[in-house]
């Protein structure tokens, strides 16, 4: 981090800690937001803690339309102008039974209390528009190095909650962060508890990581994190994970892509299990069909636009000169793709200059239907015949 930048609270937020502020309540935005701000950042969401108990907050806010489905976590949603802001009571938590939720969520009255529950230095920072930063564990120090740090012991942390471990390398991967040499080791030596964490968490951090910037560097340190959400990788393919990945783009479908890689044949499974949305593992899956060797290069680049599109065949080039390391035949197969939009060549059936009706005519019917027009789209993305309908017709009736 470059300098600190000023917290600047949008106005919506200022309003909200004004508004506790003045009914005598202790108010600050927490977490995230702080962190963001501090690196310049735009923050994705303002969340508050304040000392007023959930009750209090809730009568506040009483005139604003509220969500009030966290409230026994002392969370209350208060939305202003269509925004949504979290406004939740100092708390602490204690007793981790199941890795994963705490058994009982305690209000306190100190904000260094609620700091000192949070997972990492960078997101323990509280700010106040007139008392400024509060920053107990040295969490803006940190950032300004760079490192990635437990708040407390990392054991003791990981242990109560291992999907923080996989959030330690999500925050170092997204901020390019290093991750701090005791933090580093409890979660290497503490990850085979991520196996107690739901799908739908790991999921959703796995993700995140993944569009990092850094995630290529921390696949490299940090593997046998990964090992655990995903064995079916294998160990011996991590460091080609890591290196592949490097010479991709920081899209969630491409990264995806080149993760599941060595484990293809399972890939549908494993996007499943990791709860990625349906969409995005469809295009992750068509990314990592393979087309017929035996067709030439721009004949098979033909069939795969027209299956894929022109973003996701862009992104198909890129994931095979992440699995090949041909940068040459990148750049070729780039020209060639160019060429033919440039070209409007015919791609697709729906391109063809003969459609099902056409063959109906001269007495094609059924299935037969769909298999001529697979034949005829096949000689004209190899350029074999012209996609002119008095050609395709007559190539049609040689195969009756
Ligand atoms: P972003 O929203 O950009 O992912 P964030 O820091 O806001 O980052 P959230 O998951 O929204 O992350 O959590 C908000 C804050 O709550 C965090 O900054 C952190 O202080 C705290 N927090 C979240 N999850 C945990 C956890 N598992 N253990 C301890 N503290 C947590
Ligand atoms: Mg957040």
């Amino acid at each position: 981090m470059k300098g600190e930048k000023p917290v600047k609270i949008p106005a919506d937020a200022a309003f909200l800690l004004e508004k506790l502020n003045q009914k005598g309540h202790e108010a600050y935005v927490v977490g995230g937001c702080v962190r963001d701000a501090l690196l310049g950042r735009t923050p994705q969401d303002w969340d508050l803690c304040t000392s007023a108990l959930p009750e209090e907050t809730a009568a506040i806010f009483s005139d604003h339309k509220l969500v009030l489905d966290g409230l026994v976590h002392g969370t209350v949603g208060v939305v202003r102008n269509g925004v949504l802001y979290e406004i939740t009571t100092f708390r602490t938590e204690s007793g981790y039974a199941d890795a994963r939720h705490p058994d009982e969520v305690r209000f306190v009255r100190r904000i260094e209390e609620d700091l000192a529950r949070r997972d990492f230095t960078v997101n323990a920072m509280a700010y106040h528009p007139e008392k400024g930063l509060v920053d107990c564990f040295g969490g803006k120090n940190d950032l300004q190095k760079g490192i990635l740090r437990c708040v407390g012991d990392p054991d003791t942390r990981f242990h109560e909650d291992a999907l923080r471990i996989l959030r330690a390398i999500r925050f170092a991967a997204v901020y390019g962060l290093s991750v701090e040499e005791e933090t580093a080791r409890a979660a290497l030596r503490l990850c085979p508890q991520l196996s107690r964490i739901s799908a739908e968490r790991i999921g959703a951090e796995l993700t995140r990581f993944l569009c990092g910037a850094d995630a290529p560097r921390m696949i490299a340190d940090f593997w046998p994190i990964l090992s655990v959400i995903l064995p079916e990788i294998g160990e011996e393919n991590w460091n080609a994970v890591s290196e592949r990945m490097k010479a991709t783009e920081p899209r969630l479908i491409l990264r995806l892509a080149v993760l599941l890689y060595p484990a293809k044949e399972d890939a549908q499974r494993l996007l499943w299990r990791l709860r990625v949305a349906k969409n995005t593992a469809q295009q992750v899956l068509s990314l990592l069909q393979r087309q017929d060797p035996a067709l030439p290069e721009k004949a098979a680049l033909r069939l795969i636009l027209g299956q894929l599109g022109e973003d996701l065949t862009r992104l198909r080039l890129q994931l095979d000169k992440a699995l090949t390391g041909d940068e040459t035949s990148f750049l070729r197969q780039t020209e060639l793709l160019d060429e033919i939009l440039r070209n409007g060549d015919c791609c697709s059936l729906s391109q063809l200059a003969v459609s099902g009706t056409d063959l109906q005519k001269l007495g094609f019917w059924g299935p037969q239907i769909g298999q001529v027009l697979q034949t005829l789209l096949l000689a004209v993305v190899r350029e074999e015949a012209k996609n002119e309908k008095t050609v395709l017709l007559s190539l049609a009736e040689r195969e009756r």
